[in-house]
């Protein structure tokens, strides 16, 4: 692909300056690098959503169904009733411009109509054409355009050129969140059959076999047991890793990414060395290997169908609360939508370590607490032996993944994990972190490879910020707790700052934690030689 060929320099010619045409001109142009491939009819099929057939976006036909644009009105008018946000939403923009210079897109791409403003009137202008009085008497002056296939095609381009990462939202005087009208956008175009396979085959997957990659309940148990297997090599200690164990106090999820690639897989040597240690009665299962939900990504609908399995797993199971592993979108579902769409989960406890005490009373609804939460109380209260120095070869940084951090709080856990588990930690500029942190560039199902050139646009800031702190303080690694920024972030990183390595938090605990009985350790999680040691065989 040529765009990829591109050099950074090359990219970062960005041209700001407004184009000569309309806005209201919906022409786009599908190029190789800037849009994802359309899902594949056979998982349409499987999921049973409508207009399965062979397309691409650069087709001139989409084989869209004859009546497309009344199939889409009619959702749009049943998700004005449904969601009083989604109408707010298309009312109350000011156009005042705060939130037009906040989009990691735009400031990538300079294309304006990836300023979460001008995205959110794609859909603004049908609205008021066919919803508005002002619109349909006076569309020219009210902003107001037609329903067109190149409208829709419009929507398709820049709804799948936003990560629903909801910063332009912490900017916005009156909260509008445009990420949800970009998730209505996905939900619309849906209807029709339109949908991207990075999204979709995922979540024929998950609804197949409970994860994204589609592994089957005896892949995941060996994934689990080499984990066990390898964790013993390293560290001389053979943990318990139960699987579907019955009346087990604690169901544990995590991403499907944790046992099946790097660098995740050594976050969850990390946790399995962590709840051994402080013998956590838990269980993982193998039907609720995913804690993801590319849903999310999809529509309301599907959200609700994947989450499904986590609440009716733990009754199942007969558990008292839910741990959660270090993942992105699993926690904006769990945070946001799973206690109203598939609770009230009363059969569950408010989750309470047994180790500690502590009752994590802000999950007496969810019933699921993060696991940084979990290990900062247990590093709090004393609980793990840790020896930072082990993480001596690492100077850290950390990204506050979007949806832990916008959208449940989650801010200043990780960083005291972190601050407890490394000796060199050095925050990125105030304003590209916390709740204003800058996106992967390849969230929302975003993250493959036929729109390389657009991730690494999107995920410029990012790694601008990262860029900083390498050239000020010597950073070398990127903390993160999100199992797409763990698969994105390395490209990204090798193209804009080479040099700087991404790890999940509890990578870096199972580092420094000093287990008992353990062999004397002589590489970290990855094999690579501790610094101390080193020192000692050159001394
Ligand atoms: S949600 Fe994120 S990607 Fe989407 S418009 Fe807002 S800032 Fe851009
Ligand atoms: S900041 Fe809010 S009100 Fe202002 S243009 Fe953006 S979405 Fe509209």
């Amino acid at each position: 692909m040529a765009e990829q060929a591109l050099k950074p320099e090359q990219l970062l010619q960005i041209d700001y300056r407004p184009p000569q045409k309309d806005w209201r001109d919906p022409k786009v142009e599908f190029r190789k690098g800037v849009f994802c491939y359309s899902a594949l009819a056979k998982n349409l099929e499987y999921l049973g959503l409508p207009n399965p057939r062979k397309w691409q976006p650069f087709d001139q036909d989409w084989k869209l169904p004859p009546n497309w644009k009344e199939i889409i009105l009619e959702g749009m008018r049943e998700r004005l009733e449904k969601y009083r946000s989604f109408r707010l939403f298309m009312d109350i923009c000011v156009r005042c411009g705060a939130c037009a210079d906040k989009c990691h897109f735009y400031l990538g791409s300079g294309d304006p109509k990836n300023m979460p403003v001008l995205r959110a009137e794609l859909i603004r202008s049908v609205y008021r054409r066919y919803f508005t009085p002002a619109g349909r008497l006076f569309p020219g002056l009210a902003g107001a355009r037609e329903l067109t296939v190149d409208v829709l095609k419009e929507w398709f381009y820049y709804f799948y050129q936003c990560t629903e990462c909801r910063r332009c939202s912490v900017f916005c005087p009156y909260g509008i969140d445009t990420a949800e009208v970009t998730m209505i956008g996905r939900e619309l175009l849906t209807l029709v059959g339109c949908n991207i396979n990075w999204v979709l085959e995922p979540v024929a997957n998950c609804y197949r076999t409970g994860n994204h990659l589609g592994v089957q309940p005896h892949g995941f148990k060996d994934s689990i047991e080499f984990a066990v297997d390898e964790l013993a090599e390293i560290t001389g200690v053979r943990v318990e890793a139960p699987i579907m164990k019955k009346g087990a106090e604690v169901l544990f999820v995590v991403p499907s990414a944790d046992y099946f690639g790097t660098p995740h897989y050594y976050s969850l040597l990390g946790y399995l060395m962590i709840l051994h240690e402080i013998g956590l009665n838990y269980t993982f299962s193998a039907f609720v290997s995913e804690g993801g939900n590319f849903g999310l990504f999809t529509s309301h609908e599907m959200i609700k169908r994947l989450n499904a399995k986590m609440y009716a797993e733990a009754k199942r199971l007969k558990v008292k609360w839910i741990l959660g592993a270090e993942c992105g979108h699993m926690w904006r579902v769990l945070h946001q939508y799973m206690d109203t769409m598939n609770g009230p989960a009363d059969f569950l406890e408010v989750p309470t370590s047994p180790v500690t005490g502590t009752r994590f009373e802000h999950a007496r609804s969810t019933k699921m607490i993060h696991v940084c939460e979990f290990t900062a109380d247990l590093i709090h209260h004393g609980k793990l032996k840790l020896d930072p120095s082990r993480n001596d070869h690492w100077n850290v940084t950390f990204h506050d993944s979007c949806n832990p951090s916008r959208a449940m709080g989650l801010l200043e856990e990780p960083r005291f994990i972190l601050r407890s588990v490394c000796n060199q930690f050095h925050d990125m500029p105030e304003n590209t972190i916390r709740e204003q942190t800058f996106c992967c560039g390849s969230g929302s199902g975003l993250g493959t490879d036929e729109n390389l050139e657009m991730r690494l646009r999107g995920g410029f800031p990012r790694a601008n910020a990262v860029k900083h702190v390498r050239g000020k303080h010597g950073v070398n690694l990127l903390a993160c707790i999100c199992a797409i920024d763990k698969a994105v972030l390395p490209p990204l990183l090798e193209y804009w700052v080479p040099g700087v390595d991404v790890a999940g938090v509890h990578e870096l605990v199972g580092n420094a934690l000093v287990m008992k009985g353990e062999k004397e350790r002589s590489t970290d999680l990855r094999g690579t030689p501790l610094k101390v040691k080193e020192a000692a065989a050159h001394a």
